[in-house]
């Protein structure tokens, strides 16, 4: 479904991904791990159209998308969650659903969408009038998860969704995430906590100052004395 090949992202003169390939299929739950600064949110925003590689492709189906600007992104059906959530806090919950839709102009089936968005995450639905800077940071994450979906995309762009919540709340996103791909959307996770991460992905990758390191199942790599030592806090 996505495909990566050996792309080359600067920010100015910091070389922030080199020769970075991977690829993500159809169904899949892929992560991405690595530590602060490996180079993370970088794919993403490369991949999200953020951000163009120097060098490199990106192949999403058949189409070239590497340097596409991000709302033609959106359209071939690709939506990322940045990290830090950012929802759009003196708009309401609802609001910020909509928006997410903003590319769509099928009202009904809009309505239909927020209406799943409430079933998948019951308490956006008991907020849905309140401004979202009010949220607590679980759900400002659920919401900003629920507003990409409404792009109704095939591909979700996850961006360390764990970041500064509760283990519990972790747990439940995660669980979320679950769903949502066991529904039919593919997912590629971003994350810092690797051992959440492994416990619900497919396959994994493991990025380090910008370079792919290693990969394989996510079994595979919750084996690996290298990852164990590394990103499991030596288990
Ligand atoms: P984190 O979890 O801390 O966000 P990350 O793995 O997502 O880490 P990136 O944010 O992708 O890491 O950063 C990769 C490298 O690029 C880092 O060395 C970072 O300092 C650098 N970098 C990121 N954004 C910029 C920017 N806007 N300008 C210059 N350098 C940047």
């Amino acid at each position: 479904m996505l495909k990566v090949n050996n792309i080359d992202v600067f920010y100015g003169n910091i070389h922030a991904l080199k020769e970075v390939s991977l690829e993500v299929n159809e169904g899949e739950i892929v992560t991405l791990i690595g530590a602060n600064g490996a180079g993370k949110s970088t794919l993403l925003k490369t991949l999200s159209g953020l951000l163009k590689p120097k060098k490199g492709e990106v192949l999403y189906q058949t189409q070239q998308i590497g340097g596409k600007p991000a709302q033609a992104i959106v359209k071939v059906g690709i939506s990322h969650v940045p990290e830090g959530r950012r929802v759009f806090s003196t708009m309401s919950v609802e609001e910020n659903l909509e928006l997410g839709a903003y590319l769509r102009t099928d009202r009904e089936e809009i309505k239909k969408d927020i209406a799943n968005v409430y079933g998948l995450f019951p308490i956006l639905g008991e907020r849905r009038k309140q401004p979202s800077g009010t949220l607590s940071g679980g759900e400002q994450q659920m919401l900003a998860m629920g507003r990409a979906l409404m792009a109704k995309p095939k591909l979700l762009l996850l961006d360390e969704p764990s970041m500064g919540l509760a283990p519990l709340i972790v747990k439940q996103i995660f669980e979320i995430i679950k769903m949502v791909n066991e529904k039919g959307t593919t997912v590629l996770l971003v994350e810092q906590n690797a051992n959440m991460a492994l416990s619900i992905a497919n396959r994994a990758y493991v990025i380090e100052t910008g370079k792919i390191v290693l990969s394989g199942t996510a079994k595979e790599l919750q084996e690996s004395e290298q990852v164990k030592a590394a990103y499991l806090g030596g288990l």
